[in-house]
């Protein structure tokens, strides 16, 4: 009996024009996320079939639930479209998968995408049905709170007979939706907002802002862990480390004391507008939620996204941080995202950071030193780290 894994598409079924688009995606996300296993993938427009060696079912299963776009899924097991293979295959089916010590109630659901099959639904409902009350003495029907469900789905030449459904990840296949640059900083909220964003289908390159020696290098070695946590979900992915020092240092110099985090936040943005150009990127994606730090009221998100034109997605501006920090524990980032090391943003936090900040006031400090031809120098001296869910620190350190 062949056992496979049938894939249900959900959501992006609703998307017409991109069905393709989004099929396509799917599956090449998941023939590389299972590439190091023999598996044959097939897909036709409202499924997906995996068949795979039976010893590899539970690596198979954990895989899949790290890719999105995948709506629900079933364990099932494919007979000939011909009335008596499926009979055969539902009593194996109930054989193998039901203690039959017990008493149960069941029913047949027959989804019949072969109209050219002889039987419509109903009538292989009731054929399927009778078949089972004759074989198992042990079933009764129950067609509204059955404790068994037996799904048939009916195709052109092969038929699939299950019991379950289960969840996949939802969302949409990581790079239907074009591709944005992350925010990527120690923090807990950054990797969640890329994990959301990631869910709807973006496909994302990482941007660490940097700023050696007041940052150590165990701290960007963090990053790179969560970067790692990350492509669990959204595959390979460069981590752009930008060298933020010299620039950090002028703000600090020229601004007054309660603004060096706006005219940060002003200059990340602006470099973020050219490496999205350079990456081809159309959107920044970071953890900013509304009214969690100063620099994160509607009046500083104001003067600072005054920098760009590019849309700045914020998946988790209106989550609490109690909200975030249950995603992180799911995601598998929350332990790596407290551990100490201090992040470019928080070394030089003032005492005081300017709750309402005014643009005036930011131009003007601005105009007293070349943020420009720093900017400049920090693009030519970028570094760039490729990041899969294997990357070992040993190619890091080949790096430094
Ligand atoms: P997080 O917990 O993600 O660090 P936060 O609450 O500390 O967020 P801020 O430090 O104000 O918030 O930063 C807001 C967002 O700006 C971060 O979520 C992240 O997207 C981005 N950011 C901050 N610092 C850096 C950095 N060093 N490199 C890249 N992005 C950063
Ligand atoms: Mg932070």
């Amino acid at each position: 009996m062949d056992r496979l894994i049938l894939i249900k598409y959900g959501e992006l079924t609703t998307k017409k024009g991109n069905r393709k688009l989004f099929i396509n995606t799917l599956y090449k996300n998941i023939k590389e996320k299972l590439n190091n296993l023999n598996v044959d993938i097939q897909s036709d427009i409202s499924r997906m079939y995996i068949e795979y060696n039976s010893f590899d079912e539970e690596i198979v299963l954990k895989k899949l639930n790290e890719v999105f776009g995948i709506h629900a899924y079933s364990i099932a097991y494919k007979a000939n479209s011909k009335i008596d293979d499926i009979k055969n295959t539902i009593k194996e089916v109930l054989n193998n998968n039901i203690d039959m010590n017990n008493n149960y109630t069941f029913k047949v659901e027959t989804k019949r995408s072969d109209k050219t099959f002889i039987k419509d639904s109903m009538e292989c409902n009731n054929e399927f049905g009778g078949f089972v009350l004759k074989n198992f003495k042990n079933f009764k029907v129950d067609v509204h709170n059955p404790n068994v469900m037996i799904y048939v789905e009916i195709r052109k030449n092969y038929s699939y007979v299950y019991l379950n459904e289960y969840k996949g990840l939802g969302g949409y296949p990581v790079g239907t939706l074009g591709k944005a640059l992350l925010m990527l900083s120690g923090g807990i909220d950054s990797p969640v907002a890329g994990y959301l964003s990631i869910k709807r289908g973006i496909k994302l390159d990482l941007v660490y802002f940097e700023a050696i020696p007041h940052t150590s290098l165990e701290a960007r070695n963090k990053v790179i862990e969560l970067a790692k946590k990350l492509s669990i979900y959204a595959g390979e992915m460069r981590l752009i480390v930008v060298p933020f020092t010299k620039l950090q240092e002028s703000i600090y110099k020229y601004a007054d004391p309660t603004y060096p985090i706006t005219i940060m936040r002003r200059m990340m943005y602006r470099i973020m507008e050219k490496l999205s150009k350079r990456y081809k990127s159309l959107a920044i994606v970071n953890g900013e939620s509304v009214g969690q730090v100063a620099s994160q009221t509607l009046t500083s998100m104001n003067v600072i996204n005054n920098v760009t034109s590019i849309p700045v997605i914020r998946p988790v501006a209106c989550l609490d941080k109690l909200e975030i920090i249950d995603i992180a524990k799911k995601i598998d980032t929350y332990d790596i995202s407290i551990l100490p090391y201090e992040d470019c943003c928080t070394v030089f936090v003032p005492k005081h950071p300017v709750i309402n900040p005014s643009l005036d006031k930011c131009i003007e400090i601005e105009s007293k030193f070349d943020y420009n031809s720093l900017i400049d120098e920090i693009m030519n001296n970028l570094l760039v780290i490729k990041i899969n869910e294997e990357y070992e620190d040993a190619k890091y350190k080949d790096i430094l």
